[in-house]
């Protein structure tokens, strides 16, 4: 069975197959296959291991290419082999890159698609909570440099973006958890119906029921869809994603990223609500209500001892900075928020 929504505006083009009861294989044939095209599928070492048998009986235009997984794939000599190897096997301007796996091998394949022979085609297929919720939607790519995270980049909307179920078959919990975090932001900034969906059902989710994920996808991701459409250059309202990533990014920093994404942002969301709570703008009913459904899903909410010392440079720094202030929306009650300019010591305070 598959249902086809598309997106209007800045979606442009950029339609959303959700797809039930098929197996990876179908995807190949039923979504995407066009026997005129030759396709560069990317994926990572993991996923290619997980799934070697579906992926031996690929279409014979299909040309698998497969990445080291992690983060430290994410560099440009990575974009400039990768294009390379499509040269290689023929890719023109028409034929179209895949790319299957979590952010990693979303962020790659979208910045290589934007770049190879200036522009060509691609299709996403997120196999991860959080590409499915949250990297895949709004079209933004990257790499990184000895300089910043995703430092280098472009946004371009994927032709389609499959979201399929049968993926989480082989994924972990912890992968689950760091998903959830950023449904939680969602719905803490924009959705009460959202998070009393997460309130009565973490565990669920976490034990990967696929009906109750199928629901939080598909309301996380018309959240954020409803966001990038209404902001796409990162104007005004699109700055309600970054709920929980100020303090969050700068944690992973601190860590060298290894607090994982999910587990940075949900320190980051409970000490922001606090810092809001110390400057009346958030109620002790709400922060108490966040941090009690985040240490429900398994997340701290403490920084860890180690990260104290050296946080407050990594804040001082960062780049939403205006001048003494940072920009940032925090929540006037679960499912509602409101834009707030927030002194960086009043940041820096609950930090210690
Ligand atoms: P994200 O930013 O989406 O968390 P990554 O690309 O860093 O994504 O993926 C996280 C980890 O999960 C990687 O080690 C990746 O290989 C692995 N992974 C991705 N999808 C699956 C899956 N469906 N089953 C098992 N492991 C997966
Ligand atoms: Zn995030």
């Amino acid at each position: 069975m598959q249902r086809t929504v598309t997106f209007p505006a800045h979606s442009i083009s950029s339609k959303v197959i959700t797809m039930e009861n098929e197996s990876i294989v179908d995807i190949f044939y039923d979504a995407i296959f066009d026997i005129r095209k030759t396709y560069a599928l990317i994926t990572d070492t993991n996923i290619a291991r997980l799934y070697k048998k579906e992926l031996s009986t690929l279409p014979k235009n299909f040309t698998l290419i497969t990445i080291p997984a992690g983060e430290r794939s994410k560099n440009f000599s990575m974009i400039e082999k990768l294009s390379e190897k499509l040269l290689k096997i023929n890719v023109g301007k028409k034929d179209v890159l895949v790319g299957l796996g979590g952010g990693v091998v979303g962020d790659i394949t979208g910045l290589l698609a934007s770049l190879y022979m200036r522009g060509i085609p691609y299709i996403h297929i997120p196999t991860t909570l959080l590409a499915m919720c949250d990297s895949s939607i709004g079209g933004k790519n990257g790499v990184n440099t000895a300089g910043g995270k995703n430092l280098l980049g472009t946004i371009r909307q994927p032709l389609a973006t499959i979201i399929q179920p049968c993926f989480f078959a082989t994924l972990p919990e912890k992968e689950v958890r760091n998903g959830l975090a950023e449904c939680i932001k969602c719905a803490v900034m924009m959705s009460k119906k959202l998070f009393t969906l997460i309130e009565k059902n973490h565990q669920a989710i976490l034990k990967k029921d696929i009906p109750l994920l199928n629901t939080l996808i598909a309301q996380t991701r018309n959240l954020k869809t409803m966001i990038v459409t209404g902001d796409p250059d990162e104007k005004s309202l699109r700055k309600i994603l970054n709920y929980g990533h100020t303090i969050g990014h700068a944690l992973e920093k601190v860590s060298v990223y290894t607090i994982p994404h999910g587990a940075a942002i949900a320190i980051g969301m409970h000490l922001e609500n606090v810092v809001g709570l110390n400057k009346k703008i958030v109620q002790k009913k709400v922060v108490d209500q966040v941090k009690e459904l985040l240490e429900a899903v398994g997340f701290q909410t403490k920084l860890p001892a180690r990260t104290k010392k050296t946080i407050s440079h990594y804040l001082a720094h960062d780049k939403k900075r205006e001048g003494t202030h940072i920009p940032m929306y925090l929540p006037s009650r679960v499912g509602s928020a409101k834009l707030h300019e927030i002194p960086i010591h009043d940041l820096q305070s609950v930090l210690l």
